[in-house]
């Protein structure tokens, strides 16, 4: 049966001769694979609708065994991210984050309009790739069910003042609480339980409560005091790593550009 609807690609496996397979993050069916054939050549290169960074809409054609591509149309191009090698790192970074947090046959309505408009503000430029990596990655993990508490310390709801962050709770407590919880830090239990805690500036927490609850559209609109980007950023990026358990090459690779 011919289907049409609407997708990012996220990324592409070249086989043999002039074919590939594409995942492509779509709003209602989640993260689908096509079967794309004859859509590559030596002298040409790929079709532009086959390749990663373009936001296209696809005819495919669905069987059981799965779907095989037939036409497609770029809707919008990110591809010129490629030419800055950072912007570059970033985005595949940013895909490969979204291809993990994504799974078939689930609606990712969601998680599509964050990378769309992640990989948007990669393209214009106007805000710095650190400010940009960490709204992505804290925001991600909101939306895919790793939303942490934020509202007040855990222990005595108290929502003002530094802060710490329990990153693998999710949750964060006072100074006053956090030395009750020292002081039962010696049970024999909590031994080789691994806790990674983070001190949040009341203008950090107030940046990461904003990503957390900003509309769509707005979630990228705060700043953050210079000073306090470096802080900020690794909080977000901790968050991620900690709790997908896994690195990223991609991840590597742009920490290694982005600080030449
Ligand atoms: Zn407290």
């Amino acid at each position: 049966m011919r289907k049409t609807f609407e997708g990012l690609i996220l990324s592409e496996t070249v086989l043999k001769e002039r074919d590939k397979i594409l995942t492509i993050l779509t709003a209602e069916r989640g993260k689908v694979s096509v079967y794309a054939r004859n859509v590559r050549s030596l002298k040409r290169g790929s079709l532009a609708y086959t390749m990663p960074f373009q936001h296209c809409r696809f005819e495919v054609e669905e069987r059981t065994s799965g779907m095989s591509l037939i036409n497609g149309d770029v809707l919008h191009s990110f591809y010129d991210i490629t030419n800055d090698l950072a912007a570059f790192a970033l985005g595949q970074y940013i895909l490969d984050v979204t291809r993990e947090l994504t799974v078939e046959n689930n609606n990712e309505a969601d998680m599509l309009r964050l990378t769309l408009n992640t990989l948007y503000l990669i393209q214009k430029g106007e805000r710095s790739l650190q400010h940009i990596k960490a709204t992505f990655e804290f925001r991600a993990m909101a939306i895919s069910g790793y939303m942490p508490e934020l509202h007040g310390c855990d222990i005595c709801g108290c929502e003002d003042g530094e802060m710490l962050f329990d990153v693998m709770n999710g949750i964060i407590y006072c100074r006053e609480c956090q030395k009750i919880r020292n002081m039962g830090e010696a049970r024999p239990e909590d031994t080789g339980t691994a806790s990674i805690v983070l001190q949040l500036t009341p203008s950090i927490l107030k940046g990461l409560r904003y990503v957390l609850s900003a509309e769509p559209n707005r979630v990228f609109s705060y700043s953050i005091a210079e000073d306090e980007q470096a802080d900020f950023s690794e909080v977000c990026e901790k968050y991620i790593i900690n709790h997908l358990e896994r690195g990223f090459t991609t991840l590597d690779f742009y920490h290694e550009v982005a600080n030449m």
